[in-house]
């Protein structure tokens, strides 16, 4: 995130008072386990689950439990969610970006990188045995599919919000008096 920042300053997003947006940031961030758990509840929901417990602004771990097993849209739902919020956002911030500002920037935050964040942390800490939901998804469909999406998604949103950055850059740079 401290990289993407200096990418967007150095692209000519975040100058001057702009600048005070990287400080939204852990502000958006606490955004993220409400809108990842509630995505694991409304899928069970609609799969005829019903919601027993559930913790979305602890700081050991949150989690929805259920009155019977998780299916695999249930452990699926948050990086669904992701993708079909990044995916909406960056097309609407490269096609109709919206002249404010503020806007701009909350769809940036809220729709582009909680969903990058969301993925990325929870992909990668499958690798120190952390994440259940990967862990699940691992064992319902293999590894290569999961390495796979994952690792495409990843990469996928890390190009993509490059790409975002870099084109707003350009139109922002635009404006600047010659
Ligand atoms: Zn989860």
């Amino acid at each position: 995130m401290v990289a993407l920042f200096t990418y967007m300053g150095w692209s000519g997003l975040l100058v001057g008072r702009d600048a005070l947006w990287a400080l939204a940031w852990p502000a958006a961030l606490l955004l993220n386990a409400p809108l990842h758990e509630a995505s694991h509840a409304l899928a069970g929901w609609a799969q005829g689950l019903a919601v027993l417990e559930w913790r979305a602004w602890g700081l050991a771990g949150n989690y929805v439990r259920f009155n019977g097993n998780v299916t695999l849209a249930v452990l699926a739902a948050p990086y669904l969610r992701d993708l079909a919020s990044f995916a909406l956002s960056a097309l609407l911030l490269s096609r109709t970006p919206p002249r404010r500002r503020a806007l701009w920037m909350g769809i940036f935050a809220v729709g582009m990188l909680l969903p990058l964040w969301n993925t990325t942390v929870e992909y990668t800490s499958l690798f120190a045995g952390r994440s259940s939901d990967l862990r699940g998804l691992l064992a319902l469909l293999g590894p290569g599919a999961v390495h796979a999406g994952f690792g495409l998604a990843v990469l996928g949103y890390l190009c993509a919000t490059a790409r975002v950055v870099r084109q707003a850059g350009q139109k922002a740079g635009s404006h600047l008096p010659t």
